[in-house]
């Protein structure tokens, strides 16, 4: 692939806080970005142009591709006829199969236990008829999730013993509860040229299913984090993929399992852009532009934390302390539950 020239337009798919922090870093990198998202969103405030369109508006698809020179994505539940539609016009970045696999979770599963790594104990409840079975197999605690469009924890019931009986009312997999002692994630990249390159994996804390906060370094011993790393390179080379990616794993006694991977820059790899010279948004720049990826490397040791809904009230007083930076996301009304910035923390 030949490396995108300054002043190319780089199309994203999807506005939100992924969506602006990418074009704040293509921006500097002397790129364009035309964002198409159909909400009013926070990426349309620093994009050079924005299509505010459904993703079922074909003539808006088609102009937005004509529009780039290359389209990348800062959400994984892009419409599959919508991304048909962009790839016969311009290429996507990572991949359709990378798409495929993580919008479904059984997918994903069924990819990942095929490369040989350990997910949680899953199966296929395909309808409601599907559940007892599955929870009679795995046992309980398990948790039940959609197989499509969950994030944050939504679209999730936990099952506390295997007589109840709850459903989500669409196709899920029923998860075996996995009895992790830590949460870590690792931000890898691959470039079009085949390199890889991984950042320091980050402890992550959760409240109610929502990320709160991530700890470089994370503390655990270092022939794990080399299972870690590892465990992402095989996972990009698998898909054959260019971009950043996020893969989520449990930290248990019996080694490392993955929860999840997504498909573009991450939550817990935000801390990259106090810890790194050069950071996950873009490395994901780099890489979609066929430019050589940053190597990862960590230069301080950095606490991210989310501000969700109420966290805004603290704001004040962040902006007084040494060593933080500050991020906001410029979004309206500070929702509870809506990720509306995040701090970065020097430690
Ligand atoms: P997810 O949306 O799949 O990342 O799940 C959200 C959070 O729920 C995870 O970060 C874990 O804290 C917890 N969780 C998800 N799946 C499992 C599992 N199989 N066993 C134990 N905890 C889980």
């Amino acid at each position: 692939m030949t490396e995108l020239a300054p002043g190319s337009t780089i199309g994203i798919l999807g506005g939100g806080q992924l969506g602006r922090m990418l074009s704040v870093a293509a921006s500097r990198l002397g790129y364009r970005c035309h964002v198409y998202e159909p909400a009013a969103a926070p990426a349309g405030d620093v994009a050079h142009a924005v299509t505010n369109a459904p993703y079922e508006d074909q003539a808006a698809l088609r102009a937005f591709a004509e529009s780039v020179d290359v389209i990348t994505y800062e959400f994984e539940n892009v419409p599959t006829a919508a991304l048909d539609l962009l790839e016969s016009i311009r290429p996507i970045r990572p991949n359709r199969r990378a798409l495929a696999v993580s919008q479904d979770r059984l997918t994903e599963k069924d990819f990942l236990a095929g490369i040989g790594l350990r997910t949680a104990p899953y199966r296929n409840v395909e309808t409601e008829a599907d559940l007892p079975a599955a929870l009679a197999d795995l046992g309980a605690p398990a948790i039940l999730k959609t197989r499509r469009m969950g994030y944050d924890g939504k679209g999730q019931i936990r099952f506390r013993d295997t007589d109840q009986r709850d459903w989500t009312g669409v196709p899920s997999v029923l998860e075996g509860f996995v009895d992790f002692t830590a949460e870590i994630s690792v931000i890898v990249a691959r470039g079009a040229d085949g390199q890889v390159a991984a950042y320091d994996p980050g402890l992550n804390v959760h409240r109610e299913g929502i990320l709160r906060t991530t700890t470089v370094p994370c503390g655990l011993p270092a022939s794990l984090l080399t299972d870690a790393v590892l465990m992402a390179a095989r996972i990009v080379n698998a898909l054959d993929y260019v971009g950043v990616m996020g893969v989520e794993l449990f930290v248990t006694p019996q080694g490392l399992v993955v929860n999840e991977i997504a498909p573009r820059v991450h939550n817990s790899g935000h801390w990259t852009q106090a810890g790194c010279a050069v950071d996950q948004f873009e490395q994901h720049i780099r890489a979609v532009a066929g430019l050589p990826l940053g190597d990862g490397q960590r230069y301080a040791d950095v606490e991210m934390e989310n501000l969700i809904g109420d966290d805004m009230a603290r704001l004040p007083e962040l902006l007084r302390k040494p060593r933080v930076q500050v991020h906001l996301y410029g979004k309206g009304e500070a929702r509870p539950g809506r990720k509306m910035g995040h701090v970065n923390r020097l430690l």
